[in-house]
């Protein structure tokens, strides 16, 4: 099944998630920052032939405005709005499909999340197309009925604009943009691990709205650590699709998962995770470093231009050298060599759906 290329919603978001799962692979999902991070992204995945998920933190959205933009829920919201209209313009023209997506709000952020939603509506009057394909809340802090029901009704608003919702039960360990917890080495783990009949609940309450994924949590944490502080237990999610398979009688994975903190994992443990039906797979962490990465080698290798517009030792001009393009696309060029590595772990590379 061939879909157009550019920012895929509804019913083609939903197709691309099957697809993925059915296959036995995942799309990986990158933070981005601004328009230097979207092309790479982009360039990386056409590159590949890969579909992918380009995705903004709420402070991503922020920065994307403006670091200077006094009214930060303002630019939480019109950085959010920029950015995917900076996507929705130019993904077409890279030949891949790509999802737009916006990473965890907690209860403090849903209100961030219904001001996009209400620019969706906008859009989805002119375009037939809402903004973002989907959105995260992230309620997991709260019990499990107060998470749900919030979930619903967001749910509700979005499935009219063709709109996926993802939730999260369970607690990602570690910190994203301020939303997150604190690793405790040698603490109890037991709520780093969703019980399965959370998700259960999950699905009994939302299916029946619109279409949704679950970030589940299976000893993941966000950000790279010491080895050993937290097992990884991808069964987990096996044991999930099965309870909703067995009180349902749906097909073998009936739920979509999301693996967050995918930055710094085990390859077979992602493998497992992808067999039990994750579709997606955040990567934020190793993605940073490596943009940063590049920039640094850049900075050594050239370190006179960025102190000296002509260099002291041979009086030659370092203009084609302090060019911010050149150290930008340094950083660019380590962060797609790091999405290569990633498109190949998850297995989506060489099979794009698009047309
Ligand atoms: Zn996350």
């Amino acid at each position: 099944m061939a879909l157009r290329s550019g920012v895929v919603c509804g019913e083609d978001y939903a197709e691309l998630v099957n697809t993925c799962k059915d296959g036995g692979y995942a799309l990986a999902a990158v933070n981005c920052v601004g328009t230097g991070s979207i092309n790479a992204v982009m360039e990386a995945a056409a590159k590949n032939n890969s579909d992918v998920i380009i995705q903004f933190s709420n402070g991503g959205t922020q920065f994307y405005a403006g670091a200077g933009m006094q009214d930060t829920f303002k630019a939480k919201v019109l950085g959010a709005v920029s950015a995917a209209q900076h996507v929705h313009l130019l993904a077409e023209h890279y030949g891949i499909c790509v999802v737009l997506h916006t990473d965890h709000a907690n209860r403090k952020l849903v209100p961030w999340v219904d001001a996009l939603v209400d620019h969706s509506e906008e859009y989805y009057k002119e375009h037939s197309k809402a903004l973002y394909s989907s959105h995260m809340l992230d309620l997991s802090e709260e019990n499990i009925d107060d998470n749900l029901n919030e979930c619903a009704r967001m749910l509700e608003r979005m499935s009219k604009l063709e709109m996926s919702l993802e939730i999260e039960l369970g607690i990602t360990g570690g910190e994203e943009d301020g939303v997150g917890h604190d690793i405790e080495e040698g603490a109890d783990s037991s709520h780093l691990y969703t019980q399965p009949e959370d998700v259960l609940k999950a699905y009994d309450l939302l299916s029946p709205i619109g279409h949704f994924s679950v970030a589940a949590s299976f000893g993941n944490v966000h950000g790279v650590y010491k080895p050993g502080n937290v097992q990884l237990r991808p069964e987990i999610l096996k044991s999930s699709q099965e309870l909703v398979r067995k009180t349902h009688g749906t097909n073998a994975k009936p739920l979509n998962l999301v693996f967050h903190g995918g930055s710094g994992s085990e390859k077979d443990k992602i493998a497992a995770a992808i067999s039990y039906g994750v579709f997606k797979m955040n990567i934020d962490t190793d993605t940073q470093f490596a943009f940063s990465n590049g920039v640094g080698k850049y900075v050594e290798e050239h370190n006179q231009a960025f102190f000296h517009q002509i260099n002291p030792a041979d009086g030659i001009p370092q203009k084609k050298f302090y060019d911010p393009r050149k150290w930008l696309r340094a950083g660019e060029v380590s962060f797609m060599k790091r999405l290569d590595e990633a498109f190949d772990d998850l297995g989506s590379a060489g099979r794009s759906l698009a047309k």
